[in-house]
C-alpha cells in the first residue's frame, strides 16, 4: 500500500497531533502514523498542567547539585541510574554545562515564549472545536511544607517577576485559604501562579485527534515507521503497513526521537525521563486546585472525573517498568499535605518524558533536508508547549513568519 500526503507526521502524542491540526489549518493534507495507539507515549497520563508559570528551567545551579546527590538513591524522586552509556554521560555533561545563570535566563525567555503562545492557543482550540477535555484556567498552587523551604519561594518569585511573570507569595494562611483541602499543619506557605490551567489530557489527545479527522486528516495507529528514506522532492516513509510518501515530514516521535532521526543525519540528545502518575476517583474532601507539593516533588491535578497524583523523574534509560514504591511515595507525599483519603484502587502509569539537556525543545528543520522538520524534546512541558509547537512547525513548513523566534529550539544546536 502507497499513500500520498503534503505532509506526514510521525509519532500520535499531543505534539504531532498539535503539528497535524495547524498544519490543516494552512490547507495541507495531513497524515499522523502512530506506532501503537493515539497519547501511548507521555501524552494521556501526564499531569495535564499548562504552566506559563514553569517557565524557570530545571538546569539551575540547585538542581544540579540536587542531581548529584541523588546518583544511584533509587528512592529519591529525582533517580539518577549511573551506567555506562556514551550518549547519556555527554546528555549529562551537557546539562551540568547549561546550570549557569546566563543559560538559565536564556532558556527561561525561550521557554516562557513558547508556553505563553500556547496557552493562548490551547484556550482558543478548546474554544473554536469544543474539545470536550475539563479545561480549567483558575491558576497552580504551590505549596511549601517547611518554612526552611520558603526562600526558595521567594528566590523563585523574584526571578519570576523580573521576567514580567505573574506569581504570588502566599503565607500558610493565604494557602490554605485558596486550598481548605490542605491539611493546616502541613502548610508554611505557597506560590499562586494565576494564569495557569489544567486539562484532563487524555480527553485532549482524544479530542485533538477528532479534530483533526473533522479538518480532514488521516490517522492511522498502530503503524510502526521503521526507515525514512528521503530526495529533494518526496518523503518515502517505511512502516509496516506499507510505503507512505509526502513532499513534508514532521518527526514528533518524543523520548524515541533519536531513533529515527539518526537517519536524516540529526543526532537528538534525548533522554527519557521516568515518570509516574495514579489516578483515583476524586475522595471526599478532595483538593479543587491543581497543587504542585514543594517536599513531595509531586503534582495534584483534580478533574471533575477523578484526581491524579504525578511525579518522580527517573533518569534510568527506556524501561516501563511500575516500581510499586514509587506508586506508594505518590499517595504518602499526597497524604502528607491533604486532609483526604487516598488510599483507594487507582490506574498507576508511567510514561518517558523527552529531556533535552538545555530543557529547551528541539523544532526545526534536519540539515539534510529543510522538508524534514523535528518537533521533540518538550521535557515536563509537552502539554503545555504543544499547541505553539504546533503553529510553528506549519509556519515554517508554510514558509510564513514563525511569529516567535525559532532560533532557540533549532535542531540542529547540538550537531
Ligand atoms: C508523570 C508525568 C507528568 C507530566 N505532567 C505534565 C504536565 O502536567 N504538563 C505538561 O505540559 N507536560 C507534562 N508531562 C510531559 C508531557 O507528558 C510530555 O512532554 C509530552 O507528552 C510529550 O509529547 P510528545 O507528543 O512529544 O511525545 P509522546 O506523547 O511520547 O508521543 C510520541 C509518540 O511517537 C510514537 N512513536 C515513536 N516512534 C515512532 C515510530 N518510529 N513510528 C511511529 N510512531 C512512533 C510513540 O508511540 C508515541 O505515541 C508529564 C510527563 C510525565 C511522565
Amino acid at each position: 500500500m502507497e499513500r500520498r500526503f503534503d505532509v506526514i507526521v510521525v509519532g500520535g502524542g499531543v505534539v504531532g497531533l498539535a503539528c497535524a491540526y495547524a498544519l490543516l489549518g494552512k490547507g495541507r493534507s495531513v497524515c499522523v502514523l502512530e506506532g501503537e495507539d493515539l497519547g501511548n507515549g507521555a501524552s494521556q497520563g501526564n499531569c495535564g498542567l499548562l504552566t506559563p508559570s514553569h517557565a524557570l528551567p530545571l538546569t539551575r545551579p540547585a538542581t544540579l547539585r540536587q542531581g548529584l546527590r541523588c546518583i544511584g538513591k533509587a528512592d529519591s524522586p529525582l533517580y539518577v541510574r549511573p551506567r555506562l552509556d556514551l550518549d547519556f554521560l555527554l546528555w549529562g555533561l551537557r546539562f551540568a554545562r547549561h546550570c549557569g545563570q546566563k543559560q538559565m535566563g536564556r532558556a527561561l525567555r525561550a521557554r516562557s515564549a513558547l508556553l505563553e503562545r500556547s496557552l493562548e492557543l490551547t484556550r482558543e482550540w478548546i474554544t473554536t472545536e469544543g474539545l470536550e477535555c475539563e479545561w480549567q484556567s483558575g491558576g497552580l498552587l504551590e505549596v511549601y511544607g517547611e518554612e526552611s523551604a520558603l526562600s526558595g519561594a521567594d528566590q523563585v518569585q523574584a526571578i519570576l517577576s523580573e521576567h514580567g511573570l505573574d506569581s504570588r507569595r502566599l503565607s500558610a494562611k493565604e494557602t490554605l485559604e485558596r486550598e481548605p483541602a490542605l491539611t493546616a499543619s502541613s502548610v508554611a506557605g505557597g506560590l499562586f501562579h494565576p494564569r495557569d490551567a489544567h486539562l484532563r489530557p487524555d480527553s485532549f489527545v482524544a479530542e485533538l485527534a477528532r479534530a483533526v479527522r473533522d479538518r480532514g486528516g488521516v490517522i492511522q495507529t498502530d503503524c510502526p515507521v521503521h526507515e525514512i528514506l528521503h530526495d529533494d522532492r518526496a518523503q518515502r516513509i517505511r512502516t509496516s503497513r506499507g510505503d507512505w510518501v509526502s513532499s513534508q515530514l514532521v518527526m514528533a516521535t518524543g523520548a524515541w526521537g533519536p531513533d529515527l532521526a539518526r537517519g536524516v543525519g540529526l543526532r537528538l540528545p534525548i533522554q527519557a525521563g521516568k515518570g509516574y502518575a495514579l489516578t483515583i476517583p476524586s475522595p471526599s474532601g478532595a483538593p479543587t486546585m491543581p497543587l504542585l507539593l514543594h517536599e513531595a516533588n509531586m503534582a495534584v491535578t483534580p478533574w471533575p472525573s477523578g484526581l491524579r497524583l504525578g511525579g518522580t523523574m527517573e533518569l534510568s534509560g527506556r524501561n516501563l517498568d511500575i516500581l510499586p514504591g514509587r506508586i506508594a511515595a505518590l499517595r504518602s507525599g499526597g497524604a502528607r499535605f491533604l486532609d483526604c483519603d487516598l488510599t483507594v484502587e487507582g490506574d498507576e502509569w508511567v510514561g518517558w518524558r523527552p529531556m533535552t539537556p538545555d530543557e529547551l525543545p528541539l523544532i526545526g528543520p534536519s540539515p539534510t533536508s529543510k522538508r524534514i522538520l523535528v518537533a521533540t524534546g518538550h521535557g515536563m512541558m509537552g502539554v503545555s508547549m504543544c499547541a505553539a509547537t504546533g503553529d510553528l512547525v506549519a509556519r515554517m513548513l508554510c514558509g510564513e513568519d514563525p511569529g516567535i523566534d525559532p532560533g532557540p529550539y533549532s535542531a540542529t544546536r547540538f550537531q
